[in-house]
């Protein structure tokens, strides 16, 4: 039974895992490198595992699964079973999120978020707005930290 439910949790992860790749994979190709921006999947020295690092500007973007990072959004509920190990999952996920935001900010770089709600669900951006945002977050936006999510556009 245990075992069960363990080999159950672990293929959810990887399917989370596996769907959180293949967003970043076509965000990384069609919006950005089609733009013309350079971009690299890793830099020496850096913390966190991000998804695009974008050397010229001094910008990490990370593409959060709003699930996993606990975004405040209709893709971010909590589940109703087994409570406690998803507290203590989501406990320890947050904790590093903002260690990593800290180090990155102490090193001098910019982070930008595109939480997976901007890309998919009912709060979807659509592409050029996304785009849109995304360039201005990267290129014109000040502030340090940068969060573009899912919402109504009507
Ligand atoms: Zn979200």
């Amino acid at each position: 039974m245990l075992e069960h439910k363990t080999l159950e949790q672990r293929s959810r992860n990887m399917a989370a895992v596996k769907a959180s790749d293949t967003l970043s994979e076509v965000y990384k190709r069609k919006l950005l490198f089609s733009e013309g921006f350079r971009y690299r999947l890793k830099q020496k020295g850096l913390p966190g595992k991000h998804d695009i690092v974008l050397a010229k500007y001094k910008t990490v973007v990370f593409i959060h699964g709003c699930f996993w990072h606990r975004h405040l959004c209709h893709l971010g509920t909590t589940r109703k079973s087994n409570t406690d190990f998803w507290k203590k999952k989501f406990t320890s996920n947050v904790d590093r999120d903002n260690r990593v935001i800290q180090s990155l900010l102490e090193l001098g770089w910019r982070k930008v978020i595109i939480w997976e709600c901007a890309i998919k669900g009912k709060l979807k951006l659509p592409k050029n707005i996304l785009k849109l945002r995304l360039f201005s977050s990267i290129c014109e936006n000040p502030e340090k930290i940068i969060e573009i999510y899912g919402i109504k556009i009507t």
